[in-house]
C-alpha cells in the first residue's frame, strides 16, 4: 500500500490567504488543486510537502470569460469546465479538441487547468495547446502580480517560475481575427499520456498565413513549442506543401527520447505528421469550413492506437 508522508493541511479562504498560507509555511508547502499529480507523487514519496495548503474552495479562480479581447481562464477551473465551454471552444478548437483526449472523466471532472501547467510534466497536453495559442499566465506574487508568457513559463521538466509562495491564478489568450486551432494526439490508449502531439494555430489573411502557433508536447520541444516552423510558415501561403514542410522543420528541431510511450524516431514521425494534420484543420477552421473533430480524414484529433494513420 502507498500511503504518504505525514502532512499539515490548511483550507485556503481567499486568494490572499493562500498567499499567506504559502508565505506563512514556506517552502516546504505545496498547493492542494485537484490532487491528480500531487497525490500520487506523495502517495509514491516523490513528493513530500510539510504542507497543503488547499485551494479548492476558491470559486473566484473558476472561470472561463471574454473581456478586453481575450479570453480569460481561472487556473482553479477543471479540464471538463474547459471541455464544456461553448467560449472557450468558439474562439479556440484546439482547447476542446485537446480537454476530449486528456486522461478520462474522472482526471477531468477534478483536475485542473492551473494543475497541469504548474505540474509541468514534459508530456502534459494543456502546456503544448497554450503554447500555441502564445497566451499569458498571470501570477500573484505577495506583493501584487506579474504576467509570464506561456513559452517562458517551463523552465524544465516538473519546473516552472511560480515561485514557492506564488500562485497560478489565470490564462489569457488574445483573440485575434482570422483565427484557426487545432489538437492532434497519438496515445497507446484511451485516456493515457501522449505518445505525441501537436497543437496549431494559424492566422490567415487572405490565403497567407500571417502568423503561426505550433505546440509540441512529449517530443522534447523546447518551451513546447516549434519556434522554426512558426517562423517558416509566416508569409507563406496556406497550402498543403507549406503544412507539409513545417511539420518536417518541427520534426527536425524536437529531441524525443525513446521510452516505454515509443522509439525517439517514432516520436518524430509524430511530430511531423500531427503537425501538418493539426495545420490542415485549423487552416480549414479559420476559413469557418470547420469539420468537427475527429471526423475529418485521417483523424487528426483523437486517440489512435499505434500508428496514426
Ligand atoms: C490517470 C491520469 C491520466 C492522465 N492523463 C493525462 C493526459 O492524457 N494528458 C495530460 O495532459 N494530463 C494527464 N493527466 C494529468 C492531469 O491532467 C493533471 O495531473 C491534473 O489535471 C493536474 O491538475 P490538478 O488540479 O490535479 O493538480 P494537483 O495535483 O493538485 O497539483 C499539481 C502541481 O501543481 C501545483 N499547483 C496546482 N495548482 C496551482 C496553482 N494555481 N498555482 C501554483 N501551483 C499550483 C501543485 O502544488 C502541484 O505541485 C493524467 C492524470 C491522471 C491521474
Amino acid at each position: 500500500m502507498q500511503v504518504p508522508a505525514h502532512v499539515e493541511y490548511e483550507k485556503a479562504t481567499s486568494v490572499e490567504h493562500a498567499l499567506s498560507l504559502l508565505v506563512r509555511y514556506g517552502p516546504e508547502a505545496r498547493v492542494l488543486a485537484g490532487g491528480h499529480s500531487l497525490i500520487p507523487m506523495m502517495k509514491l514519496r516523490l513528493a513530500q510537502p510539510e504542507t497543503l495548503i488547499d485551494v479548492n474552495g476558491l470559486s473566484q479562480l473558476s472561470f472561463i470569460t471574454e473581456a478586453n479581447g481575450e479570453l480569460r481562464i481561472g487556473a482553479l477551473t477543471r479540464h471538463a469546465q474547459l471541455l464544456d465551454s461553448p467560449t472557450a471552444g468558439r474562439h479556440f478548437a484546439i482547447l476542446h479538441d485537446a480537454e476530449r483526449v486528456i486522461a478520462d472523466p474522472i482526471v477531468r471532472n477534478w483536475g485542473t487547468v492551473g494543475g497541469s501547467l504548474c505540474q509541468a510534466d514534459p508530456s502534459e497536453d494543456l502546456s503544448a495547446a497554450f503554447a500555441a495559442l502564445k497566451a499569458s499566465m498571470v501570477i500573484r506574487t505577495p506583493d501584487g502580480s506579474r504576467t509570464v508568457p506561456a513559452r517562458d513559463f517551463h523552465t524544465g521538466p516538473y519546473e516552472t517560475v511560480v515561485a514557492p509562495a506564488e500562485l497560478l491564478t489565470e490564462i489569457r489568450i488574445a483573440i485575434r481575427p482570422g483565427g484557426g486551432s487545432a489538437y492532434a494526439k497519438v496515445a497507446r490508449r484511451v485516456g493515457d499520456w501522449p505518445v505525441g502531439a501537436a497543437g496549431v494555430a494559424i492566422w490567415l489573411d487572405g490565403g497567407t498565413i500571417a502568423d503561426a502557433g505550433i505546440g509540441l508536447t512529449a517530443v522534447g520541444a523546447e518551451h513546447f513549442a516549434a519556434a522554426e516552423a512558426e517562423e517558416f510558415l509566416r508569409g507563406r501561403p496556406a497550402t498543403e506543401a507549406s503544412f507539409a514542410r513545417a511539420g518536417q522543420i518541427a520534426a527536425e528541431h524536437c529531441r524525443p527520447s525513446s521510452d516505454q510511450r515509443g522509439p525517439a524516431d517514432y516520436k518524430r514521425h509524430l511530430a511531423s505528421e500531427l503537425t501538418t494534420r493539426a495545420l490542415r484543420l485549423a487552416m480549414r477552421r479559420a476559413q469557418r469550413q470547420d469539420t468537427p473533430a475527429g471526423t475529418a480524414p485521417g483523424r487528426p484529433t483523437g486517440t489512435a492506437p499505434g500508428r496514426p494513420t
